[in-house]
């Protein structure tokens, strides 16, 4: 049975099933793989019913730390210049590029026009890049989604317009 074994100062073990089937079992330090696999056993019925049901959920996809540091590193190295490119086209003012942790927004736009970017931009297409840099650089005229703001966003943005929330 294959399983993701968490150690910590615990006294008990603890089995859980995430999105997408994975069984998660949490245990004290030092207690041993055997006993560990002979509960499983002993609960395997329990586990499989559970995991039927949570194998339908999708499994959101996880990044370790290590991998979000490079994906920001690749994420900035493609953003950087599309905000340079589109920030001249626009005449637009900005006061700082920064690739964030973000996993529920693309992008966005501080009152004091810092753009703030999603590291998993790095896994993006370069247009769809360029339609949020477009998105936050529209931003830096108009702080909000007005008609003059989404007319702007139009005018640039000529692959996904208007589409992206954010
Ligand atoms: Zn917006």
């Amino acid at each position: 049975m294959e399983y993701q074994l968490i150690r910590s100062r615990r006294k008990t073990l603890e089995i859980s099933i995430k999105p997408g089937g994975i069984l998660v079992v949490r245990a004290p330090l030092r207690f041993p793989k055997k006993q560990i696999e002979a509960f499983l056993l002993q609960k395997q019925s329990w586990i499989l019913e559970k995991q039927k049901v949570m194998a339908e959920k999708p499994a959101p996809k996880e990044y370790s730390l290590e991998e979000i540091n490079i994906m920001k590193q690749t994420a900035l190295a493609r953003i950087l210049p599309r905000v340079e490119y589109y920030s001249n086209l626009m005449g637009a003012q900005y006061c700082g590029v920064n690739v964030t942790g973000a996993k529920k927004r693309w992008g966005s736009c501080s009152a004091k026009n810092s753009l703030n970017f999603s590291f998993l931009l790095a896994e993006k297409p370069l247009e769809f890049i360029d339609s949020v840099v477009i998105h936050e650089l529209c931003h830096t005229f108009h702080h909000d989604h007005s008609p003059a703001f989404w007319q702007m966003v139009r005018h640039y943005d000529h692959h996904f317009p208007g589409k992206r929330p954010g």
